[in-house]
């Protein structure tokens, strides 16, 4: 294969935009480039647009069109939530998260505790599953918010949302789940999930970045996060990416789609790369129980090597890794993630996460399988650590 073709294995950082979505996006940047809250034609067919996606991803999700806010993206729909619970019940200043949240949350935990609030971190096992005898004990009187994400983004590894919905509604605390890793990979229906609030973000289902998702049980309870104008019935303002948006909601038309072929597709191909590095690269191993975890992720680790040296020579043959949350790239911290499964700071920094997606191929898989056993070899063999 030539190296100069990119062989991307980071959908979990962000996804290729489906040409499907281009296409209905076009139009809304060269033709129907109104602001949606004019009141005249160019407006209202800018309008218009919004509104239609908003049906497209309530029927993605299960949900009325009159709960979904628009956002900017999975970060800001997080922060919205937990504002929201918050602001919504001032009596209550605490909150429980997992120890391995996207630092989306873990931030906006940190900045609330800055502000008196107190949160407490449920920890996972070792296989990165979360302990809900842990969780139901660290609910609290005064909790205002259980914050549990669906799916982690750097293992994969599926959290029991409908049994932490039920849990909370019986405890009678509002609970949100940070969804941005599910859709196109595993079906949702809000309903089953029992959730007050859920995020989505558009660029990790193959819709542009820019425009996030918020899903609210109890609209009338939600208390804006962004204040300013009078867009999305007053509850975010600041004018709609309104390209982003059509771009999502056609997205959100094709997911069930991209379900299937995930869970088929997608998936023999992660088994097959996971299964053959695993067997052919001595020292390796895998991190995050094997189910139920997305279809599409698989976490790895290499004795005896930094993954941001393998990262780094995989760029150098096409083949695009991470090690680590795309936030966290660049930072020698080892992942907050593999640590809370009990990782040790020197093997967590030998972990590399392969995420595909609906356009990997098989082509590009052999490639891998065939380049990384040199890369580690390489690496080990220039490495002053024993690994064996
Ligand atoms: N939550 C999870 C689980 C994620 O994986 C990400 C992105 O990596 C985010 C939130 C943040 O989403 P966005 O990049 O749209 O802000």
């Amino acid at each position: 294969m030539n190296p100069a073709v990119c062989c991307y294995f980071d959908n979990n950082a962000t996804t290729r935009v489906a040409p499907e979505a281009v296409e209905v996006m076009l139009p809304f940047l060269a033709e129907h480039w109104g602001n949606p809250s004019s009141a005249y034609r160019l407006g209202r067919t800018a309008a218009r647009g919004i509104e239609l996606a908003r049906e497209k991803l309530a029927a993605l999700i299960q949900a009325e069109p009159e709960q979904l806010v628009f956002t900017s993206c999975g970060t800001e729909s997080n922060n919205a939530a937990i504002h929201s619970a918050l602001r919504d019940q001032p009596e209550k200043r605490h909150l429980v998260m997992s120890a391995v949240e996207h630092p989306a949350n873990l931030s906006a935990a940190a900045y609330w505790g800055r502000l008196g609030y107190e949160t407490t971190f449920v920890p996972v096992d070792g296989d990165g599953r979360l302990d809900l005898d842990r969780l139901s004990q660290a609910i609290r009187p005064d909790t205002a918010l259980v914050s549990i994400m669906w799916a982690n983004n750097e293992t994969g590894v599926i959290f029991p949302v409908a049994e932490i919905g039920a849990l909370c509604r019986d405890r009678g605390v509002l609970f949100h789940t940070d969804a941005v890793q599910v859709p196109g990979k595993v079906e949702i229906d809000v309903g089953a999930v029992g959730a007050d609030f859920l995020s989505f973000s558009g660029h990790k289902l193959y819709a542009p970045k820019g425009v996030g998702l918020l899903y609210l049980r109890h609209p009338s309870r939600f208390q804006p996060y962004l204040l300013g104008g009078n867009q999305e019935r007053g509850r975010r303002a600041g004018t709609e990416n309104v390209a982003g948006v059509v771009g999502f909601g056609r997205a959100a038309e094709l997911a069930s789609r991209w379900v299937d072929e995930t869970n088929r597709r997608v998936r023999a191909m992660r088994d097959r790369l996971e299964n053959g590095i695993l067997a052919t690269i001595p020292g390796t191993f895998r991190n995050g129980g094997l189910e139920p975890r997305l279809p599409n992720t698989a976490n790895l680790g290499f004795a005896g090597v930094e993954a941001e040296a393998v990262l780094l020579a995989l760029d150098r043959v096409g083949i695009f890794v991470s090690s680590g949350s795309a936030c966290s790239t660049g930072s020698l911290e080892p992942s907050h993630v593999l640590t809370a499964m009990g990782l040790a700071p020197d093997r967590a920094k030998g972990c590399l996460r392969f995420s595909l997606g609906i356009y990997t191929t098989e082509g590009e898989v052999e490639y891998v399988l065939e380049q990384l056993p040199e890369v580690i070899g390489r690496l080990r063999a220039m490495s002053p650590r024993e690994w064996r």
